[in-house]
């Protein structure tokens, strides 16, 4: 449907698309995508048996948290989620509508170990995705998201990982864009491993030139997607950096690969604890320094850690788990605008580091 700049029908398709883009990073993103799989993981840590019925109660209870709407522009779903409704009927999908929130779809269908490396990955999914595409738009999603997965090794990652994921990415796209839902390009590097955080700028400013690059060659517009990375960070066996220093570094990194065309980059939390990946992404919003994107959150574990804490699925918890979801919403959306004290009220958990070695969404 959308080709690129010189498309003809840029008053007719092109507009629309870019309206919905753009709403998409007006504040941030919740990403409440994971698979059966995982969030069987996420429930059984508070001992919650890992049935539809009580995914689904988790889902509301964050979706239908008062005021959780105003800070958020998008939530992301399980294809499960998207056809799913609150116990009194509603649709999720005019729940977020009627909040003022783009719904959008997880469309990947995970990762495979790529043969002759060192456990490196490329995504599955590509089979059928223009149809499921078209599905998931007529069921209300306006924008996708692909995860692809590299590491960090002595010889990690390598060039095959780093091509293979990148082209998956431009042709998930580029796919994405021909049936009207904006993509979330996501080449997410994990944190595993003792390297320095110099180290991860280096891959970083590799993963993305790559990306970049194999997005051009699939004529992807760029200005009707958006990049969501991991920031750049020591590993998670190296000493602790300051925020200041995780800013300066990740705005570097973008800087040097990702086009001024792009207009949001929302970044992943990656197993960070929810109060330091806040932190981190306020301290990037207060740097001084050419920054031709909005930069903004696309978070996961770092949005719903401490509310999973406080509900232990009790319909009695609700509301002490809906009061620390809006806490750390506000909390990212101020940090957005580079205005976030470190005062939100620490749930428990929001410290505690959510790193998971190798993590499958
Ligand atoms: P985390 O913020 O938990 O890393 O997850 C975000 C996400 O959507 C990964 O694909």
């Amino acid at each position: 449907m959308i080709k690129n700049h010189s498309d003809l029908n840029f008053k007719e398709i092109f507009l629309p698309y870019l309206v919905w883009v753009s709403h998409l990073y007006m504040v941030g993103i919740l990403a409440a995508d994971e698979s059966t799989g995982t969030i069987g993981k996420r429930l059984s840590s508070i001992n919650v048996e890992n049935i539809e019925e009580n995914r689904r109660s988790l889902r509301e209870l964050l979706f239908c948290t008062p005021g959780a709407l105003e800070c958020l522009s998008g939530v992301i779903l399980f294809e499960e989620t998207l056809y799913q409704k609150t116990a009194s009927g509603k649709p999720f999908v005019d729940v977020l509508k009627e909040g003022g929130v783009l719904p959008g779809i997880k469309v990947d269908k995970g990762t495979v170990e790529l043969r002759g490396t060192n456990g490196e990955t490329t995504t599955q999914g590509l089979d059928g995705l223009g149809q499921r595409c078209a599905k998931y738009y007529e069921a209300g999603a306006r924008f996708a998201k692909w995860r692809a997965v590299l590491k960090i090794g002595l010889t990690e990652p390598s060039e095959l990982a780093i091509h293979e994921n990148a082209y998956g990415l431009a042709r998930y796209a580029a796919i994405c864009q021909e049936n009207g839902l904006v993509p979330i390009v996501e080449p997410e590097i994990l944190v595993d491993g003792s390297h320095d955080i110099e180290k991860c700028a280096a891959v970083t400013e590799r993963v993305l030139a790559a990306c970049y690059k194999a997005l051009n060659d699939h004529h992807v517009m760029l200005e009707g997607t958006l990049l969501k990375p991991n920031m750049v960070t020591p590993g998670s066996d190296a000493p602790k950096v300051a925020p200041e220093v995780i800013a300066e570094l990740t705005v570097r990194a973008l800087q040097r690969t990702v086009p001024a065309a792009v207009p949001a980059i929302v970044f992943l939390s990656g197993g960070q604890s929810e109060e330091q990946a806040t932190l981190n992404l306020n301290a990037m919003n207060k740097l001084k320094t050419k920054k031709p994107w909005s930069l903004s959150f696309s978070f996961g574990r770092a949005l719903q850690q401490s509310t999973l804490k406080a509900w232990a699925g009790k319909t009695g918890n609700v509301g002490k788990a809906r009061a620390a979801f809006l806490c750390r919403c506000k909390a990212n959306s101020e940090a957005t605008l580079g205005t976030y004290q470190g005062n939100a009220t620490l749930g428990e958990g929001a410290s505690e580091s959510l790193h998971v070695k190798d993590y499958k969404y």
